[in-house]
């Protein structure tokens, strides 16, 4: 750490205890800033930061902007997440739980030809050879200078319906396991000296002041008036809201979209089904984790509810029953369709069986079937700055550790 980063004592208040926010407030006291870190549930890293896959997104997925933005966006963050985790945890990246890379499926019914894919995935190879050139470590220890190889027509038949699948290109793409780094990212936040938790702690509003900002909280029927030298709103689902007492509209659609997650440990002697992400369009993926942790999405089986609010309904994060068990019916189903391992899969009996949920918030109007959806261009995003004012957009998990080192360098050099 820079000496001269660590002289200025500023005190921050970090709004959301999710990935975003556990990241900011871990880079922000390790510059020697005092953090108080809000959320309105009794624990951090309880929502959408523990629903998600965990794809280190490098780009494969993004054939619909061929402009390569959100691609490049997304390099970059991939590139800079197991770096932060060394620097903040003090964690070697191998420690981590990653998945086995993920292949990537052109579906029959793809947005996108297997030649655009093709033609897509060459340039993306280029991007991420010539931006991870000499930095192996950076991606979990992955060899990203190898072109992506397209499996052989006897492969394919072995793992999918060939009805179903028209080509498929490893990558080295892989996902950590969500779980444990929010229980590491966790046990950081709490020990660090310099970072003060408020939980249960419903954040209202934010007023900025002369020399600073004014965030308004209440835990219970009890309110209270703050004021801090710098406020970060990293709300995810709350983030518009919020901005929005500050006098900041986006002036843009955005969407909130529910959408679940199922994971399970794989039955002992099966054989597993491979990491796969099928594309374009509204789809879904397999997760193989190599201590058998399997997760599961099929998009019309995951993704079930829309809101257009400026806050999102207080969606279940643990769908009850019999909808959960739909979910997982469905999602086994659709997936056994095409995936062949699957197909000898009882969800019955199933050990370590979670079906989690979360909000995905982004720009756009239409949903991801519509190939001109602003859902399929991911990179407006980021870290926005009104004065001491910050709200940060993860867009991702991918981006929430570069885009935390992003906004605590600003606020050290505005002071
Ligand atoms: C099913 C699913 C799969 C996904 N898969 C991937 C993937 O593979 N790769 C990837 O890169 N991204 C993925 N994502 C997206 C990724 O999970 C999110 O971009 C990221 O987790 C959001 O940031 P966060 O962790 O800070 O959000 P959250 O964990 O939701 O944190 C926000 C926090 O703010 C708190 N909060 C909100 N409003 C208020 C308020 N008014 N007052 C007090 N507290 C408040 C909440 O309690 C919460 O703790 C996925 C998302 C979902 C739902």
């Amino acid at each position: 750490m820079n000496p001269s980063e660590r002289s200025l004592n500023l005190t921050v208040a970090v709004l959301g205890g999710g990935l975003q926010g556990c990241c900011i407030a871990l880079a922000l006291a390790n510059r020697g800033q005092d953090v108080v870190l809000f959320d309105r549930q009794s624990d951090i890293l309880t929502r959408t930061a523990v629903a998600n896959e965990g794809k280190v997104h490098l780009g494969w997925m993004y054939a619909a902007d061929p402009s390569m933005s959100t691609a490049r966006v997304m390099i970059e963050g991939a590139l800079a997440f197991a770096p932060f985790l060394e620097r903040h945890l003090g964690a070697s990246p191998e420690s981590f739980t990653t998945s086995e890379p993920a292949a990537y499926a052109v579906h029959r019914e793809s947005q996108h030809g297997v030649c655009e894919v093709k033609a897509y995935f060459a340039a993306l190879h280029s991007l991420i050879a010539e931006a991870s050139a000499g930095r192996r470590d950076d991606y979990f220890g992955r060899d990203l200078s190898l072109a992506p190889r397209q499996w052989s027509d006897v492969e394919s038949l072995a793992a999918f319906d060939p009805s179903d699948v028209l080509a498929v290109f490893d990558t080295p793409e892989v996902a950590i396991d969500p779980i444990e780094l929010a229980s590491r990212l966790r046990a950081a936040v709490v020990a660090h000296p310099r970072i003060d938790m408020r939980l249960e702690h419903e954040v209202e509003s934010a007023s900025e002041n002369r020399d600073g900002v004014t965030v308004a909280t209440r835990m219970g029927e009890a309110r209270r008036k703050e004021r801090f030298d710098h406020v970060v709103n990293a709300l995810w689902d709350g983030r518009i809201a919020l901005d929005r007492t500050m006098g900041r509209d986006p002036g843009r659609a955005w969407i909130h979209r529910l959408k679940y997650g199922v994971s399970f440990t794989w039955p002992e002697n099966r054989p597993r089904p491979p990491s796969v992400t099928f594309i374009s369009g509204p789809f879904g993926e397999v997760v193989s984790y190599p201590d058998m942790t399997t997760y599961l999405t099929w998009y019309p089986s995951c993704v079930l509810d829309y809101s257009r609010a400026i806050v999102p309904p207080t969606w279940a994060t643990h769908p009850d029953e019999p909808f959960r068990s739909k979910v997982v019916d469905d999602t086994i189903s659709s997936l056994g369709a095409i995936v062949r391992a699957l197909r000898r899969i009882e969800p019955d009996g199933l050990q370590d069986l979670r079906v989690k949920g979360g909000t995905i918030v982004a720009w756009g109007e239409t949903d991801i079937d519509d190939p001109e959806s602003e859902l399929h261009k991911r990179y407006e995003i980021g870290v926005h700055s009104w004065g001491r004012y910050h709200s940060v957009d993860p867009g991702k998990l991918t981006m929430a550790p570069f885009f935390a080192e992003i906004c605590a360098d600003r606020i050290a050099r505005i002071g």
